[in-house]
Order: structure tokens, then sequence, then C-alpha cells
């Protein structure tokens, strides 16, 4: 059974045995050269030249005007939010479709999140199932708008770009801009991933990429704040460095701060990471491209007109869970890492009294998604 997935996928990487990961860090010398060159510095931790490199350039390529790199997409996250205002007792509202990040940072901040609907068409948030919750279920505040049910305020809105296809991010941020909502885009998994010619993350008040070991590039770890705002980037840099007051020997701190800053280790090896991400999306592209035109006895996703996909891993979408299921285990049998979407965040046990819409296309989704490998073979 899905033998015609199993021998695509083998073809694709040129494997007829052994195990193929869904997606592993590409890396090699050059990575080598820059942990080498950073331990010969000395400047392995928590200062160093690289860190600020990196955020030049992760800047300039994203085209934002400031990036603050810091330990990784869900502390990235965690301080978006509280840049954005968000409060304890507030609600956030957040895709249920995402990885567990996109609501655990909603609740460090002791706001809660609020799981609205997605688009089958975008796999990301959906503008119109964000409007009828604003339009039906709050009025509005000079703090921003209220939850009837709760007296809550709507604080925050955090869209995600799904495996790396880019959301309806300009009719959802007109939706928030109208309701007087910020935007915290969550664009862990889309770097290089475009709407029209502008970069994910570059949308909102402020973006929020990750390099894990499985994202696009990798720094072991770590994270970044995209933003356009000076004031707003220089907030980020002072509340993930422990908020201390920058003196030549005196250690002193004017608020409660974080320790989320990026090592230079992790920012050299990102920088090396740099020179290889044309590449790898290159690449992707073409492995995305070879599952659509073979695998044509399956639904495949595919980026909608007038975006670019960095097709961080490509969808299959099932007939039904069953279908799914049958997938996922010929394909594990086979030695093919296979992975099903996240078990929706609502269904979670901490997640399970959140506040949420009927979340009919989350659950249609979370039931047929199927990734597909997407190592770069670069
Ligand atoms: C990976 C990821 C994050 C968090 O990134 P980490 O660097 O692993 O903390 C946040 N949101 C989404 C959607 C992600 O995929």
């Amino acid at each position: 059974m899905f033998d015609d997935i199993i021998t695509t996928i083998r073809q694709v990487y040129g494997k007829e045995t052994g195990i193929i990961p869904l997606h592993i860090p590409t890396m090699g010398d050059a990575e080598k050269r820059a942990v080498s060159n950073v331990i010969d510095s000395g400047f392995v931790s928590s200062v160093g030249p690289e860190v600020e490199e990196f955020e030049k350039r992760i800047a300039s390529y994203c085209g934002a005007k400031h990036a603050v790199a810091v330990s990784n997409g869900t502390s990235a996250l965690h301080i978006a939010l509280i840049l954005a205002g968000v409060e304890p007792g507030d609600l956030v509202i957040v895709p249920s479709l995402s990885f567990i990040a996109t609501a655990n940072a909603v609740t460090y901040c002791g706001a809660e999140p609020v799981f609205l609907d997605v688009d089958v068409a975008t796999l990301g948030m959906d503008s119109k199932a964000v409007r009828r919750f604003l339009e039906s279920e709050t009025e509005r505040s000079d703090r921003g708008p209220i939850h009837r049910s709760t007296q809550k305020r709507i604080a925050a809105c955090v869209p995600m770009h799904t495996f790396g296809f880019p959301t309806d991010i300009r009719n959802l941020i007109e939706v928030c801009e109208d309701h007087g909502i910020p935007v915290v885009e969550d664009a862990a998994e889309s770097l290089g991933s475009l709407v029209g010619k502008q970069q994910t993350g570059t949308f909102g008040i402020t973006g929020v990429l990750s390099f894990n070991g499985n994202k696009i590039i990798t720094g072991g770890n770590g994270g970044a704040i995209l933003t356009d705002d000076s004031e707003l980037a220089r907030k980020a840099k002072h509340l993930t460095t422990t908020a201390k007051i920058p003196h030549a020997y005196e250690y002193a701190h004017d608020e409660v701060g974080y320790n989320y800053r990026l090592p230079n280790l992790n920012a050299a090896f990102l920088l090396a990471q740099m020179d290889r991400l044309d590449g790898f999306l290159k690449d992707k592209r073409a492995i995305a491209e070879e599952y659509q035109s073979r695998l044509t006895n399956y639904r495949i996703f595919k980026e909608r007109k007038g975006t670019t996909a960095n097709y961080w891993l490509s969808v299959l979408i099932s007939d039904d869970r069953r279908h799914r299921e049958a997938i996922l285990l010929a394909t594990h049998k086979a030695g093919i890492l296979t992975r099903p979407a996240w078990q929706p965040l609502h269904s979670l046990p901490m997640y399970r009294d959140a506040l949420r819409d009927d979340l009919t296309q989350t659950t249609y989704l979370a039931e047929r998604i199927v990734n597909l490998p997407g190592t770069p073979r670069v």
C-alpha cells in the first residue's frame, strides 16, 4: 500500500534503503569553521560580535529594519507578546492548528488563548473567522475589544504561516487594525516565504523566527524578533538581556527582564547557515515540485497565487483520518518518517477549556494532513 508515495520519496532522495528523516539540519565544514573560530576568539557565550552581525544579516534578508536575536522561537514569541502589550487576564487570538509554543507564549504572559479557525485554502488563520468573532462576541473600548461574556480584553492576534505557506496576512492585519488589535506574526516556519515580494514576519508590529534544529536554518537553537519599530527593537533587546543597564562594571537592572539572549556560538553557526539559505530554498522548492508532479493521486498542498512558500514541509491532504493513519503507518514501516499535523491545541489537557469558535476547518485539516520529508539535498 502507498508504494507510490514510498517510491517517490525514495527517488527524490536517491536513497533505496535506510531511514529518510522528516527534516534534519544540513551542515558541514562552514559551520565547523565558524564554531571553531568563535572558540578561538573566546566569545562563545552572551557577548561577541557574531550576534550583532547575525542580527544585521537576518534583518536585511527579511527586509526588516531591526532583528533581535534570542534563545529560541518560543522566547521570541513570549517577548513579542509582552511588547504588544499583553497583560495578565487578557485574551490573545491564536490558531489551534499550530505548534504548542504559539499558545504557551500567551500563557507565559498570564493571558489566555482564544482558538479561532484556520482556512483550508491557506492552512493559516481565517480572517473571516477573526472578523466574525470580533464582530459578534466583542464590544469596542479604548483599551481594545472586550470579549462580552468574560469581560476580558483581546490584546493581540498571532497568525502563523503553517509549514511555510503564507497565511492571509494582509486581510488579517486589516481586520485587526479595524478593531485596534496588534498583530504578532508567528513566522517560525516561514523564513523565506513571501506575500507578493514581502517576507512573512514583516507584516505585523513584530514577527518571530525560529532556528530550532528542524527549521529552515538552524543555530542548534535560536530565534529572532523582527520589527520596523526602533523603540520596540530597543525594548526587545533590553528585556531579553536581563534588563541590564549597560555599564563597564556595575550590575544593575531596571525591570524584571529575561535571560533569553542568543549565545555567540549559535550566532556564528547561524551566519554559516545564512550563506546556504538560498540554496536550501531552491532545493526545497524542487523537492516540493517533484512531489506535486508525481503524486497526482493525492492532494498535495500548493502555494497560493501571489505568494511564495519556502516549502519547509510539503503537505499531503489525505481523504480522512483512516487514510491518514494508513499512510503514516506504511511510510514509517518503510523507514520514511512522515508526520501528522500537531494535535490541535484546544484538544490538549491544558487548553481544553480555552475559548474557541467551531474550529471546523482546523479539525478537518488536523485529521488529514501528512507532512512529507523536506530536508534539502544540498
Ligand atoms: C518551531 C516553532 C516555534 C518555536 O520555536 P522554538 O525555537 O522551537 O522555540 C513557534 N511556533 C511555531 C509555529 C513553530 O513551528
